[in-house]
């Protein structure tokens, strides 16, 4: 029932980020960790002017690609797993984006989360990607009850149907980011208040994510 309404209140709920194809989609999202989607938005046009593909991305000189990124939280490490990832893609996967779940955790700065955005959104295969607002609202409501965001998307993904996966990580994501926020969650106007457990003493924010 909670999927239902949150699907009524928000009928257009996917990614926010600017991507063309599964590179750009990779790169964003690995950009988008500890981060908001408006800001990797702003960096990302040049950033995909000068490295377009994989190829040069392998390529990039660190530095450069430093200063491209710095608008970003962490943005000398992403660098770094960035053209790492890059060379690796070229070299063992001819330059193809691996479509394989396990694949894409052996790459650098490439977890759980961005493996099943890559996998849902980039290949269109059932992934639920656990950031931090689909971790608070999941447990805030019952829809999971973890202490990590692994555990909740095990469960999530016990109880809902594969279909149903990549949106309910765009769902969670919406609803936490407008009504279930981190600090004071909207519960008076929320329209899934009387199915919610309202497990508000469950942790408000990821500090990895
Ligand atoms: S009722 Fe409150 S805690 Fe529950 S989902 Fe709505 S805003 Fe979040």
């Amino acid at each position: 029932m909670i999927l239902q309404i949150l699907a009524t209140a928000y009928p257009h709920a996917s990614t926010r980020l600017h991507y063309d194809d599964l590179y750009q989609l990779m790169v964003a999202v690995v950009l988008s960790a500890q981060c908001t989607d408006e800001q990797v938005n702003k960096v990302t046009p040049a950033l995909f002017e000068r490295y377009p593909d994989i190829n040069s991305m392998a390529e990039a000189e660190l530095n450069e690609l430093q200063e491209l990124i710095n608008g970003v939280g962490l943005y000398r490490s992403k660098a770094k797993n960035l053209k790492e990832s890059a060379i690796i893609i070229r070299d063992k996967y001819n330059g193809q984006i691996p479509d394989q779940f396990e694949d894409l955790l052996t790459l650098p700065g490439i977890g759980r989360k961005t493996a099943n955005v890559i996998i849902s959104v980039g290949f269109g295969k059932p992934g639920l990607a656990v950031d931090t607002h689909v971790y608070r609202v999941a447990n805030r409501t019952g829809m999971a009850n973890a202490k990590t965001p692994h555990h909740t998307e095990m469960q999530l993904k016990q109880n809902i149907k594969p279909k149903d996966w990549n949106q309910t990580h765009h769902l969670l994501i919406f609803h936490g980011r407008q009504i279930c926020k981190a600090r004071n969650p909207l519960c008076d106007i929320c329209p899934i208040e009387k199915y919610c457990e309202k497990n508000l003493d469950s942790p408000r924010q990821l500090k990895n994510n």
